[in-house]
């Protein structure tokens, strides 16, 4: 392609609302267009890289024995009411009405979907199993959309389901799949972690995250330097830490502790560690109608965060049916009084007690007065629960849950994530085979997704520098970009004009800068775009050579012609 004739658009100024490199450099670099808040375009340069994505996912599923498909974004309420999950996806999804005020969905993602396939067209053992993928928009009305690419409202995501005969025919999809994956983020260039992870919305029971290491992802992932423990901090399991056997139970002592509404205040005030303290969350939950369920007090020790996920599962509801409740609000059913909520004498709330709080003596919590803690406060002598369960977020203090080795934090990007469902949805649904003795039995499933718009954001995340994106071959919209110093001197345009025949000819993928811009301009605008090859003619064009640059590489050399020829050949070969 000659530069001179593609649409491109770079900026010179960094857009307002991209706060990080991936959002701002492709926005940058013309690749995408926003439309609205979550809502993107592709453009020629960015549309190619994504494109190159989905070739590389593609070629790996179907190497794996995946069948490609593809599917409707628009689905039937009736199908998720079969699932259980119309109501259970809550506001993330994106609901609309047709002219005869039927409900339909635009889909999140596609089990029903993919599920009804299967139920209507499979009904033999002999055809499992199988392997249904596609490579479709995605819509989610995601609560806040940002980032770009990485979290927006309307996305592209691979999306495959297994069906096989038992559960050990999943465990087989699953590994396939894992492995599968592990190959295409390999070749996409990005540096990652496969990690445990909780189940969500998708449901199943076994699932794992793969997820692009990475200062500004929003996914937190711990892992033992020990052992092979790697999993969310979400899903990772925390140690209860006990106190001394040796350790008295002391008196419960009321003290006047004014002003000190939070566990930062209290413990300076009474000079305790925060370790020594109860911190209270209070919850209102709901019904699948919408409408209040109950009240839930949460208790932690004073210096730990809430596990949010784990307090949703362990209650078992879904993630949208819980928010913060209001201390003052709920006063009068509860007890609760703001800033000095404790854990005794609450009434119409359901009680939950992180599992630390069961071995820990003589902690301080509030007294449920204005300006009251209780001192010395135990576990079962004197407050009780209705649920005692692991809901606090494990920190870098932690040891690992297996074993007990130091672990490491870190945060990442979620590129892609496998879960096994089992038969959550063939059970459901009516997914029914007959097997070798005519038996029913409910198809067993997975289901396996890979953001490939994010993961293009999460390529250049990984890949760039103060000047641009850094594009590995594999994933970059060109393989090569040849620069010409001055368009006006007929020797060095004939010779950009050769190279660029002849690499062409070759199978190279190669943009030719033919504008009649400043060369400084030319070099700004290819450091930005991240072409992997970079080669310039200029003066040396006179004698046949040519300057040979790498975008990774800061050293650059004056090669022959066709040197630079093979060189390009030879790097593109391997690389791409
Ligand atoms: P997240 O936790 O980031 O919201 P998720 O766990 O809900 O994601 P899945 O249902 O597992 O997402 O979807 C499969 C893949 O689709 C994810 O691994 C991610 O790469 C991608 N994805 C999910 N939501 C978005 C989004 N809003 N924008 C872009 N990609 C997304
Ligand atoms: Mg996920």
């Amino acid at each position: 392609m000659k530069l001179s004739k593609m649409h491109l658009k770079t900026l010179r100024e960094v857009p307002n609302e991209a706060e990080i490199p991936s959002h701002i450099l492709l926005l940058r670099g013309g690749m995408i267009r926003k439309l609205v808040s979550g809502v993107y375009g592709f453009m020629p340069l960015g549309y190619r890289s994504l494109r190159k994505i989905e070739n590389i996912v593609r070629e790996e599923m179907d190497k794996s024995g995946g069948q490609e498909i593809l599917m409707s974004a628009i689905q039937p309420a009736e199908l998720w009411q079969e699932s259980g999950r119309w109501f259970a996806y809550g506001p993330e999804m994106w609901r609309l009405n047709d002219r005869h005020n039927r409900e339909f969905c635009l889909g999140p993602t596609h089990e029903e979907i993919f599920t009804d396939i299967v139920r209507n067209e499979v009904t033999s053992y002999r055809q499992l199993p199988i392997n249904l993928y596609q490579i479709q928009t995605k819509y989610r009305d995601e609560a806040r959309p940002r980032f770009g690419l990485m979290r927006s409202r309307e996305f592209i995501m691979k999306d495959a389901y297994s069906f096989d005969k038992d559960e050990a025919g999943l465990d087989e999809s699953y590994k396939t799949m894992y492995e599968t994956y592990e190959r295409i983020f390999t070749r996409c260039g990005i540096t990652y972690r496969a990690v445990e992870a909780d189940t969500g919305a998708i449901g199943g029971s076994n699932s794992h995250e793969f997820t692009a290491l990475s200062e500004v992802g929003e996914s937190e992932i711990a892992h033992c330097t020990s052992c092979s423990m790697a999993a969310t901090t979400e899903r990772a399991e925390v140690k209860d830490t006990v106190s001394d056997s040796s350790e008295e139970l002391l008196p419960m002592e009321k003290v006047f502790t004014p002003e000190t509404k939070t566990i930062e205040d209290v413990s300076k005030f009474l000079g305790i560690e925060q370790k020594d303290t109860i911190k209270a969350l209070l919850f209102i939950t709901y019904d699948d109608e919408g409408n209040e369920k109950e009240y839930v007090a949460a208790f932690i020790r004073g210096d730990r965060e809430l596990n949010e996920t784990k307090l949703v599962n362990a209650l078992g509801i879904h993630e949208h049916s819980i928010e913060f409740a209001d201390e003052d609000k709920i006063a009068a059913t509860t007890g609760a009084v703001g800033g000095f909520t404790g854990p005794m004498g609450l009434t119409n709330c359901k009680v939950v007690v992180d599992s630390e709080l069961v071995g820990l003596k003589n902690l301080c919590s509030g007294a449920n007065e204005k300006d009251y803690h209780f001192k010395n406060v135990n576990f079962d002598r004197d407050y009780k629960a209705d649920l005692i369960v692991d809901i606090k977020t494990l920190t870098e203090e932690d040891p690992c849950p297996i074993c007990g080795s130091e672990i490491k934090l870190a945060r990442g990007i979620e590129v892609g994530q496998v879960f096994k469902l089992g038969t959550k949805y063939s059970e459901a649904m009516g997914a029914y085979y007959k097997d070798e003795n005519q038996q029913d039995k409910p198809v067993v499933m997975g289901c396996y997704g890979i953001g490939v718009s994010r993961t293009l954001a999460a390529v250049v995340e990984q890949n760039h520098d103060e000047n641009g994106i850094v594009f590995p071959m594999s994933v970059a919209p060109y393989h090569a970009v040849i620069t010409v110093v001055k368009v006006k001197d007929e020797e060095q345009m004939k010779l950009a004009e050769e190279l660029y025949n002849n690499l062409l000819s070759k199978g190279v993928e190669v943009i030719l800068d033919d504008r009649d811009e400043r060369v400084g301009v030319k070099f700004k605008d290819r450091d930005l775009l991240g072409i992997p090859v970079q080669i310039t003619v200029g003066k040396g064009a006179v004698e046949g050579k040519v300057e040979f640059k790498l975008r990774r590489e800061d050293s650059k050399e004056e090669i022959s012609f066709e040197e630079a020829i093979n060189r390009t050949k030879e790097l593109v070969e391997k690389e791409k």
